[in-house]
This record gives C-alpha cells, sequence and structure tokens, in this order.
C-alpha cells in the first residue's frame, strides 16, 4: 500500500527524498513515521545545518537511501 510521505509531528507533504532517507537512516529502516528537517533535527537535538552536513556525508559514502 502505498502510503503519502508526510511529516508526522508538523504534516507536511511532499517530503524530499534527503528528508525520507535520513528519517530511515538516522531513526529506523522500518519507520512508517516521517520526518521533515526541521522536525527531524528538533526530535534528535541537533541543528538543521548539521543533518544537511550529514546529507551530504551519507551521499559521498554511496548509501542507497540517497539515490
Ligand atoms: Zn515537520
Amino acid at each position: 500500500m502505498m502510503k503519502n510521505k508526510v511529516c508526522c509531528v508538523c504534516g507536511k507533504v511532499e517530503l524530499s527524498k534527503d528528508e525520507i532517507g535520513l528519517t530511515k537512516k538516522l531513526i529506523s529502516k522500518n519507520s512508517c513515521n516521517f520526518y521533515c528537517i526541521s522536525c527531524l533535527a528538533e526530535y534528535l537535538d541537533v541543528t538543521e545545518e548539521e543533518l544537511r552536513d550529514k546529507i551530504e556525508e551519507f551521499k559521498e559514502e554511496g548509501c542507497a537511501l540517497f539515490k
């Protein structure tokens, strides 16, 4: 069943691949709750800037979730 990827905190729709990949990578591969980058930052108690750096790192590692 296809579910819309919606931020489970603020309800933002059309999350980017990066936001979805980051949720899977940092929370759980099987998570059915997704977070937009600002809610994820708050949830993890980091800054959005740090998350964007993480995304770049994962991309450089060639992580499949970010392709
Ligand atoms: Zn959100």
